[in-house]
């Protein structure tokens, strides 16, 4: 007997037609989606590195930050104007001050932007001054916050829900598609099990990785900051998730020169670190080149 309501990935050409590799045939068994972020490309071999705070707080910190991942040659800057947290009395983001400080950062690095939205009446303004678009993991089911951003035009960045299945995640995903806007790229950012607190903040699903290559076309990277919560284990990580086939990384830094970060501290790591992950992530790319053309 099949429960209705389980569901497994044979369902997914029912839940998500428009990105399921087997209904949506443009993309044959193996080829990917390029996804395209103001001339940063998603999906065509090349890891993406994304970097930056967890928080936009203030200028000279944003500023620091983002020479700092720059320098270590990452291809995007991250950081939240506005801040999903688990109190409402904790610091929630620094909102249009710290969109235009993200603004003042592009100018400066020529980076391109990603930030949180996560209210459907700022779509609009996130929209103005971001380059794609983040859903965080605890709105992956806010199907109007999900359509409403779609609209918006922007490539958008949808992070996994901490509980969601892969069918959940897709089937959010297919609510952007179903507005005509297929610039998705999917994160996985760790998802909640056994671990949780006793040594690490979540479990990094890597297994979800071929799976997903296997089941859409749609570019996925992988988040090992919020995944593992501790900084010692997300360079070992990252390099984990390029060997399971993601196609880039979303990693948090901080500068430790300056005031200790307000959110995910424990977390952050250095930018001579972050340079290390991107020089693996470029080094593994070319190794894969080179097997293929020997296997060719
Ligand atoms: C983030 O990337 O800033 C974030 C809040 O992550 P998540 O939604 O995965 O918790
Ligand atoms: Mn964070």
């Amino acid at each position: 007997m099949k429960i209705s309501g389980l569901l497994t990935v044979d369902d997914l050409p029912r839940i998500a037609p428009l990105i399921c590799r087997h209904t949506n045939p443009r993309y044959g068994e193996d080829q990917t989606r390029v996804v395209e972020v103001r001339g940063v490309r998603f999906g065509n071999g090349l890891p993406v590195v994304i970097a930056g705070p967890c928080a936009v707080e203030n200028h000279d910190q944003t500023l620091a930050v983002a020479r700092a991942v720059k320098r270590a040659g990452a291809d995007m800057l991250r950081g939240g104007a506005y801040k999903p947290r688990t109190s409402p009395h904790d610091f929630q983001g620094t909102g249009v001050e710290g969109l235009c400080i993200l603004r003042i950062a592009r100018e400066e690095t020529g980076l391109p932007i990603v930030t949180e939205v996560m209210d459907t009446r700022l779509v609009g303004q996130v929209a103005e001054y971001a380059d794609m678009i983040q859903i965080g993991s605890r709105n992956m089911q806010n199907y109007s916050l999900l359509a409403e951003v779609a609209r918006a035009g922007k490539p958008v960045l949808l992070k996994r829900g901490m509980a969601a299945s892969l069918c959940e995640w897709l089937g959010a995903a297919e609510y952007i598609a179903k507005q005509g806007n297929l610039d998705i790229v999917l994160c996985e950012r760790g998802i909640k099990a056994f671990a949780a607190g006793e040594y690490s903040r979540y479990v990094l699903d890597l297994n979800v990785i071929p799976a997903v290559l296997a089941n859409t076309f749609l570019p996925v990277i992988v988040d090992p900051s919020h995944a593992t919560g501790v900084a010692s284990m997300v360079e070992p990580a990252s390099r984990a998730a390029l060997e399971f086939g993601s196609q880039g990384l979303m990693i948090e830094v901080a500068d430790f020169s300056r005031a200790r970060p307000r959110c995910d501290a424990d977390q952050a790591i250095n930018s001579e670190t972050l340079a290390r992950i991107v020089k693996f992530a470029r080094q593994h790319h070319e190794r894969l080149v080179v097997e293929q053309q020997q296997a060719a």
